[in-house]
């Protein structure tokens, strides 16, 4: 089989890697030449909206798959017209847009945090209450938002781009959890055990897998949301739902329709990695076991690298570094350790103390 990606980085490269002893072949589409799944596959450089890199992406390809989600709908439509394309287009419309998302969630019957479409200043104006304003659109890592406390709206609107926004209620959660899915092409569903997840400055610095202290209810209720999504939207893949615990309740923040960061920790930690999976389903293969080889912990390096001699003299600790340049807040590399000395690992990557509280 033979697997185009639009995207060539870092969840690129790891679903490739995956493939390679299935004998799975693997492309890229990326803008930059230097797009760190190449060493994996064969790196077409164009545009994601480029019609020559499209056409020759899905000549190169039986499926074609995303590691983003804000795929050009024309770009998802040229390829769709030629190649197989999982996970359907309409999950990545859902996920390119808050508020369709949160609509499908309410009829799914999958709680959700309150909510209010804002368009205009006017709007917020009107709305006159706290909460967590969000573009509508092209928001990731906790970019696009502004907590509001109720008294300064003001100018908030064009603040963020004069663009459509969601002004969400602001949940005290106890904590924020993230339900990965796999749907295969005959319609099974399998779950990962949910996994607790520290955020620093909206990006996520550490994952704790299983979540710590998981009620069989919490596990049963984050299963039943996401397969409830995978189901409507005929999902083929690896999704992922980010969720807020509150209580015996879960509150859907947003779903990612595609391997999520929370769950890079499967790597070397579940029976059959969340890369793996993906590239299972979308070929059509059987599903792998989603369950955890003990407790793990994943550490994001994030902005700069620490030495490879101090992580790998951690017992149990496994290094992915991505090979991308240093640059302040990217995605670089992470840590998954397993029965190990994780806090020394969050200490060497520089995770705030918070982020590692446990
Ligand atoms: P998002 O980009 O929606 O994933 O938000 C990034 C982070 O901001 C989340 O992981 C939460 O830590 C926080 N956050 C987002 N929405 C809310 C909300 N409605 N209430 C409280 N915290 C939120």
């Amino acid at each position: 089989m033979r697997v185009g990606f639009l995207g060539g980085g870092q969840l690129a490269r790891m679903m490739a890697l995956a493939g390679i002893p299935l004998g799975i072949r693997s492309s890229f589409l990326d803008p930059a030449t230097d797009a760190c799944a190449g060493v994996a596959g064969d790196l077409i450089v164009d545009a994601y909206d480029a019609p020559e890199g499209l056409d020759r992406l899905a000549a190169s390809a039986d499926v074609v798959t995303f590691e983003f989600e804000s795929v050009p709908a024309s770009s998802a439509e040229r390829l769709a017209s030629r190649v197989d394309v999982h996970p359907p287009a309409r999950a990545l419309e859902v996920a390119q847009d808050r508020l369709s998302e949160k609509r499908l969630f309410e009829r799914l019957g999958i709680e959700t945090t309150g909510f209010l479409a804002i368009d205009s200043q006017a709007d917020l104006d009107a709305a006159g209450r706290p909460g967590v304003l969000k573009t509508r659109r092209l928001g990731y890592d906790g970019k696009g938002q502004r907590v509001l406390d109720g008294g300064d709206s003001e100018g908030a609107f064009d603040d963020l781009g004069g663009v459509p926004l969601l002004l969400e209620d602001l949940v005290r959660f106890d904590r924020e959890l993230s339900a990965i899915a796999v749907r295969g092409k005959d319609g099974e569903v399998r779950c990962y055990p949910l996994v607790e997840n520290h955020h620093a400055g909206g990006i996520l610095r550490v994952t704790h897998a299983p979540a710590p202290d998981l009620s069989p209810g919490l596990q049963a209720l984050g299963e039943r949301y996401a397969t409830a999504l995978a189901e409507e939207l005929d999902y083929v893949g690896v999704l992922a739902l980010e969720l807020f615990q509150v209580g015996d309740r879960l509150l859907a923040n947003e779903m990612a329709p595609r391997v999520h960061n929370s769950g890079h920790w499967t790597i070397e930690g579940a029976e059959t990695s969340q890369f793996e999976n993906h590239m299972r389903a979308v070929c059509g293969l059987p599903l792998g076991s989603v369950a955890a080889r003990g407790n793990s912990t994943m550490v994001n390096l994030i902005g700069t690298v620490p030495d490879a001699d101090d992580v790998l003299a951690v017992d149990g600790a496994h290094l992915h570094l991505y090979g991308k340049a240093p640059r302040p807040g990217r995605k670089l590399g992470h840590v998954t350790v397993i029965g190990g000395d994780w806090r020394r690992i969050a200490e060497l990557a520089g995770a705030p103390a918070q982020a590692a509280a446990r």
